[in-house]
């Protein structure tokens, strides 16, 4: 059998992600038992709500146990099965830090490899994009005409809600780090305006950029973007509370929460798997408008697990640009 390579977790961070936080164990690959498929992961995806199960606190999954396999998400092929499901060769998401994934088939989604690239399953196609694309269409909801803002524009979930908003026929806003990652958000992706809010004033520059109000804002990052956004909410808007990259690794006591009440705000936290069963909808939604050449991505790639901690690194402090992602083969 092959020799599986796989980070596992070796102490919780205290405050920012270290690569001593990670181990990398090798062994030999196991051979799949009864109703189980072994598959060879070609694509890592790197996430920041890793971080979140990097800590031993109550959430909505447990924690990663010390000395465990990192969680994450892979694409990969079948090298041998033992359910009926599958056979070898066929392409399917699988998990965890490592090069190959010995798992029951009930645990692993077949996708269409040629429908799109087999990455694109873990970005624009996959959780992050189905994501976006819950999000918008349950909670935010936004109306032709209306203002969308979004944070962590340029990367995975957030590029897809700015091509969404205009798509819905809104004007859309990002908020990214960087006049590169900005240039690219209004340039490549299309949005109206993006604002960089690691430079100037974000609440003038936002101001400025959403003349009309905002009508619905898709919070990745919560901490002070997030007061800043509730300053500028409009009466009746929608906040879609999806992420809180901002407050990882530190407590954070929200002020401004007293516009929720005045504006009348519906303010919504959202888990992607809870539409685990339209998933098949939203991928065909978000395939069909890539194929139209409405939905642009972008993929951030470092090369091998070896690389894998480093990239997670990174990608917390804003160096990726786009979905990030290990190649494993
Ligand atoms: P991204 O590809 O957007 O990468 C993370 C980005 O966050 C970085 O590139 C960086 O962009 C930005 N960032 C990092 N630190 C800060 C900070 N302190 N303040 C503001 N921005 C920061 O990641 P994803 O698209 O995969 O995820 C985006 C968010 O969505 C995350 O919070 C994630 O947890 C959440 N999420 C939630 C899901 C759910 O079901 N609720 C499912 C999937 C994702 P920049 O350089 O622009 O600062």
């Amino acid at each position: 059998m092959p020799v599986n390579k796989a980070w596992t977790l070796a102490s919780r961070p205290a405050g920012g992600v270290s690569e001593d936080n990670f181990k990398l164990a090798e062994s030999e690959a196991p051979r799949p038992k009864e109703g189980e498929v072994l598959v060879r992961n070609l694509w890592l995806s790197l996430d920041p709500y890793m971080r979140g199960r990097m800590n031993d606190v109550k959430s909505y999954v447990p924690p990663v146990g010390i000395g465990e396999v990192m969680v994450g998400q892979t694409a990969g092929e079948v090298l041998e099965s033992r359910h009926p499901g599958f056979k070898q060769g066929d392409k399917v998401l699988a998990a965890g830090w490592q090069l190959y994934s010995c798992m029951k088939g009930e645990e692993l989604d077949k996708v269409d490899a040629g429908r799109a690239p087999l990455s694109y399953y873990l970005g624009a196609l996959g959780m992050p994009g189905l994501t976006a694309y819950f999000g918008m269409k349950d909670i935010g909801a936004p109306k032709a005409g209306e203002t969308v803002v979004v944070s962590a524009a340029s990367g995975a979930v957030g590029s897809v809600v700015g091509q969404l908003a205009k798509i819905a026929g809104c004007r859309a806003v990002g908020i990214a780090g960087g006049k590169q990652k900005c240039d690219y958000v209004v340039k490549e992706l299309g949005f109206d305006a993006c604002v960089d809010y690691k430079a100037g004033n974000v609440y003038r520059d936002l101001k400025e950029a959403c003349p009309k109000g905002v009508d619905v804002y898709f919070d990745n990052v919560a901490g002070e973007v997030l007061e800043t956004m509730l300053r500028i909410m409009n009466l009746f808007s929608r906040i879609v509370v999806c992420g809180r990259i901002a407050e990882h690794n530190e407590l954070f006591c929200h002020k401004n929460l007293g516009s929720v009440l005045v504006n009348r705000i519906k303010m919504q936290g959202m888990i992607v798997f809870d539409w685990k069963s339209r998933y098949p909808e939203g991928i065909r939604a978000l395939a069909g408008y890539m194929a139209e050449g409405r939905l642009k991505c972008r993929e951030s790639v470092a090369e091998g697990i070896e690389n894998a901690p480093k990239a997670f690194i990174g990608m917390l402090k804003g160096q990726n640009f786009g979905k990030q992602l290990v190649k494993l083969a």
